[in-house]
């Protein structure tokens, strides 16, 4: 039948044994190096983050976070205790983005931003008074390409996600913020500039030594570790004394021919914001995860009659069907499968689906994310066997930390994601890496990041 061979075709199509995760492994060790040895040298940028020391947990004071991801930004407060006493309170906000300033211009972002952390600050502060004098210190983290010449400043390589705003580009965004900040007269100092990987790894790395790399499965995805400073041939300039570097890889850049691109996948890169790039992220990551089923979906209603007569209006929406969908009927243990039932039906207008029909929805629901997470997964045993931890030569305790709504909200992706991984580097080696869940770290890693550079240290 028409619809079976859809599916069969798919299921080979998105194939991911374990040979070919390893040469994906593999091609990520490699093209690291290539990225390392000179600008330029690969598509995965590499970029240098200036941020040469991590968190110790002895910071203390009153620090600010933004961070400006995908959808929405966060902006947070914490007190530090100093002397491992870690966080004594933290208070945050979450204000979407309104969709019209993801392409409008860049002081309408940056002012719409600074506009909201001046109301923050206003109501967090009522009725107290900064009595020191002293100005208060932001880290911001911005989660797109930038390159950065100190660790508070950088200018914009290009727009990923959902936004494109031409006049952003080649800026300093912490000099917009800046500007902006002061239009409202808010007193606050950017102390560092860096983006949810790596607040992710120093988030972590404040409760944890061992925290080797931080990861981001969200709306993009992207990767940051602790690379040693002498082993950054394209360096120029003095090394840092801490002889370390955190590297902003900027992973979802990443392209490899061992990579399972479908005539879906191709489809989607074809009609983007941005056609050719971010490969590896377009394969990977919760903006477009639901926008593949789609059209699968789609493709099988057009070339069979499993969903009967229906309008199509919906079905063709570009990114109309979103990863939280998949994954509510992905994780459907209704024994009838109402919760496919349901979305189905409120979100595509297929009504009336039998439970076969139903069935094959979750399986393609559970043959696209297994690729993600599978793919996941080689992206992060390429970043172990880059450091010689994948079993091969450091034997040390290694911690990978995540964050992201896919990874944190969709349960079936992160399992085979940490399933994956222990299958690649095998049962011995797997002992040593721990893969967990930062909670948050990319918001807080921000203010943690200002505090081991604040001015006022
Ligand atoms: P950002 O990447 O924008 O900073 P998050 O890390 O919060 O934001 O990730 C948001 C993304 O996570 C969404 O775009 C979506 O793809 C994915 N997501 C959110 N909720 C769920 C869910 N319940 N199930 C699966 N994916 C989810
Ligand atoms: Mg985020």
């Amino acid at each position: 039948m028409a619809e079976q061979q859809v599916v069969a075709d798919l299921r080979e199509k998105c194939a991911t044994p374990p040979s070919l995760l390893r040469d994906v492994a593999a091609a990520m060790a490699d093209e690291m190096c290539a990225g390392l040895e000179m600008e330029g040298g690969s598509r995965v940028k590499m970029l240098l983050s200036y941020v040469d020391k991590l968190p110790t947990g002895r910071e203390e004071g009153l620090f600010y976070g933004l961070d400006l991801g995908g959808t929405n930004f966060r902006v947070l407060k914490v007190q530090l205790g100093g002397n491992d006493k870690h966080v004594i309170s933290r208070e945050s906000r979450e204000v979407a983005i309104p969709p019209h300033l993801m392409s409008g211009s860049s002081s309408e972002l940056f002012g719409f931003i600074a506009s909201e952390l001046a109301k923050f600050v206003a109501d967090e502060e009522k009725g107290t008074s900064l009595s020191n004098g002293k100005t208060r210190e932001l880290g911001f983290t911005f989660s797109f390409p930038v390159r950065q010449r100190s660790v508070a400043s950088g200018t914009l390589v290009k727009w990923t996600k959902a936004f494109s705003i031409e006049d952003a580009v080649g800026k300093d965004v912490v000099a917009e913020l800046q500007t902006a900040m002061q239009k409202q007269g808010l007193d606050m100092h950017v102390a560092a500039l860096i983006n949810d990987a790596v607040g992710t790894l120093a988030g972590a790395r404040y409760y944890d030594e061992d925290v080797v790399a931080g990861v981001i499965f969200g709306t993009g995805t992207n990767a940051a570790y602790v690379e040693k400073a002498n082993a950054i041939p394209k360096w120029e300039g003095e090394l840092p004394s801490s002889g370390q570097m955190v590297i902003n890889m900027e992973w979802g850049n990443f392209y490899s021919c061992h990579l399972p691109v479908t005539e879906y996948d191709q489809a989607l890169d074809n009609e983007s914001l941005n056609p050719g790039e971010q490969i590896y992220e377009k394969l990977t990551s919760g903006m477009y995860l639901g926008e593949i089923v789609r059209r699968v979906l789609l493709k099988l209603s057009l070339q069979s009659a499993i969903f009967g007569e229906i309008d199509h209006t919906k079905l063709k929406t570009h990114f109309h069907l979103r990863t939280p969908h998949i994954s509510a009927m992905h994780h459907d243990d209704t024994p009838d499968l109402k919760t496919v039932e349901e979305k189905l039906k409120e979100i595509l207008e297929i009504a009336g689906t039998s439970l076969e029909t139903r069935k094959m929805v979750v399986e393609i629901c559970d043959i696209v994310a297994r690729r993600v997470a599978r793919l996941a997964a080689a992206g992060l045993a390429g970043i172990l066997k880059k450091l010689g931890r994948d079993g091969s030569v450091d034997k040390r305790r290694s911690v990978i930390a995540i964050d992201g709504g896919l990874f944190e909200h969709y349960s079936k992706f992160s399992k085979c994601l940490e399933t994956t991984l222990n299958e690649l580097l095998g049962e011995e080696s797997s002992k040593f890496i721990v893969v967990k869940h930062a909670d948050d770290g990319s918001g807080i890693g921000a203010a943690l990041i200002a505090a081991s550079q604040s001015q006022y240290r």
